[in-house]
């Protein structure tokens, strides 16, 4: 057991228990380095910066463009 690894978003360092262990850089490195000790807060706190980040990436969304709704023509007649 240690303490969490975590940086406050105020700045400062989370002082709660570490009770999940965290990869510093996404991906398969589990190394110690690239290890760290988060409370279940500070995790899930950069899961979500990490999602949001990942959001970010991708393409927005395409604008729905407004289709004029097509009437039926009405008889020439
Ligand atoms: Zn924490």
């Amino acid at each position: 057991m240690g303490l969490c690894q975590g940086v406050l978003p105020q700045g400062g360092r989370c002082e709660a228990v570490g009770t999940e262990v965290d990869h510093i850089r996404p991906g398969d490195d589990h190394s110690l380095e690239n290890l760290q000790l988060l409370c279940a807060w500070c995790h899930r706190q950069k899961t979500q910066a990490e999602s949001s980040r990942a959001r970010a990436f991708k393409r927005p969304p395409p604008t729905s463009i407004p289709r004029t709704k097509r009437e039926a023509t009405p008889d020439p007649w």
